[in-house]
Order: C-alpha cells, then structure tokens, then sequence
C-alpha cells in the first residue's frame, strides 16, 4: 500500500540544557504536538504540557533563556510519565474526533509523527524512557523528518529558522519554544508541499518490539 497521510503530529520538545554539553543529562521540560491536517493546511488541535525535571529540578540561566521556559512553569509542571499518559489521551481522542489511525497499513485517514529532527524521538525520549524505566508506547516508533526531506528537496542545510528564511517565511513567535517550533515546522511542510515535498517516512522501527 502506498503510503499515504492525512495528518501529521508535528512534536518538537524542549529539554533542560547547559552553556556545556557535559553539565548534566537533558530530560524533558516542554511536550507539545500540533496536529495539522494536510488537506486543510490547517492546524487541527494542539497539546502542551510542560514537564518537571527530576534529576534536575532547577533550569540553568543558559536554559531558561534558551528556550523561554520559566522556573514555575516546570515546577507546576508533570513528571514525564504522566505527561506521556496524558498525551496518550489526547490522541486517542483527536484520533476518534477526526476518525484516523496511527497504524501502518490501515484503511481509515492515516496520521503519522513529524518532527524537525531525528533527535526528538530517536535520542531524547528514548535515552529518558529508558534511564527512568518509564514506558515508551510503540506509537513513536515511525516518523518523518521534515528536516531529512527539506534538504532533499533543496540542499539547503540550516536550523529551522533558516530553513524558513530559505523559503521566504519568517518565524512565528519565539523559538525554542516548542509549541512555536511545532507551529512554525507545520508552516514550513505547508509551504513545501505546494512546492511539490513528497511525503516519506524516514524513520520507521515497527518491526522492532
Ligand atoms: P530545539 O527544538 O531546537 O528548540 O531544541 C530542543 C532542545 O535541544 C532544547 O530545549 C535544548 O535542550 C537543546 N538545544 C537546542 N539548541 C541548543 C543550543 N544552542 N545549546 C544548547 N542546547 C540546545
Ligand atoms: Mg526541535
Ligand atoms: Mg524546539
């Protein structure tokens, strides 16, 4: 079956930093997700939640202005693991209210993960999952790179503000915020189909269990 998408579940997450890499292990502090429906060229529904540090509960200065994240919104925030329980909520909702499914193969309206970037998936939720011994759903398990297909399509190599700037868009809001980043990364796919961007899957480890 040819692949074929609906909608995407654009993520970009925040996590905690420092000025040097080698200050301390990133956990989670922002999960937001845009779903954007790919007929429409419309943002659908979004989810955000920020998420309490537990290894180190205090943002750097670096962190702080990095990404714009406050203090009190990660010490209201929820641990990870509860974060993950709600988002598997709200997908499970939006994946009943707009009748698609996340499966491979299936014959409803399909939606699939699409990130800026391998990292998000691939290093930060799995290396945290594993090291709390919290469980990673299989969902995220297969993904497009939207940065993987821009550089195909234009040989341009850049983060996501240049890679907008390439297009003639300008970035919308604050980056590394990560809801920003996700509205800003469904701007961009937006802009890059009409330009005829193809859609792949560029990360897919379902046979993985
Ligand atoms: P982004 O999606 O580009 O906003 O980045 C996601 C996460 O990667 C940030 O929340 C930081 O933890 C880390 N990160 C991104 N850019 C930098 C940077 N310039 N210096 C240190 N950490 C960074
Ligand atoms: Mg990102
Ligand atoms: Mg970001």
């Amino acid at each position: 079956m040819k692949p074929h998408f609906d909608y995407l579940l654009i993520l970009d997450f925040e996590a905690t930093c420092w000025e040097k890499n080698n200050q301390g292990i990133p956990e989670i502090i922002e999960f937001p997700c845009v779903l954007y429906d790919l007929s429409a060229h419309t943002i659908l529904e979004e989810f955000q939640k920020y998420v309490k540090p537990l290894d180190n509960p205090k943002l750097s200065q670096y962190c702080l202005e990095l990404t714009g994240i406050k203090q009190e919104q990660v010490d209201d925030g929820v641990p990870l693991k509860y974060c993950l329980d709600l988002f598997k909520n709200w997908l499970s909702e939006i994946t009943k209210k707009y009748s698609f499914s996340m499966e491979k193969n299936t014959f409803m309206k399909s939606g699939i993960f699409a990130i800026w970037s391998d990292w998000d998936l691939k290093q930060c939720l799995t290396a945290e999952c594993k090291r709390k011994n919290i469980y990673r759903d299989l969902i995220f398990r297969r993904w497009i790179n939207i940065r993987k297909l821009f550089i195909s399509q234009t040989n341009f190599r850049g983060g996501l503000l240049q890679a907008l700037r390439h297009v003639g868009l300008s970035f919308e809001g604050q980056q590394h915020c990560g809801l920003h980043d996700a509205r800003n990364t469904a701007r961009l796919v937006g802009l890059l189909l009409t330009r005829g961007m193809k859609l792949r899957v560029t990360s897919d480890f379902t046979h993985i269990h």
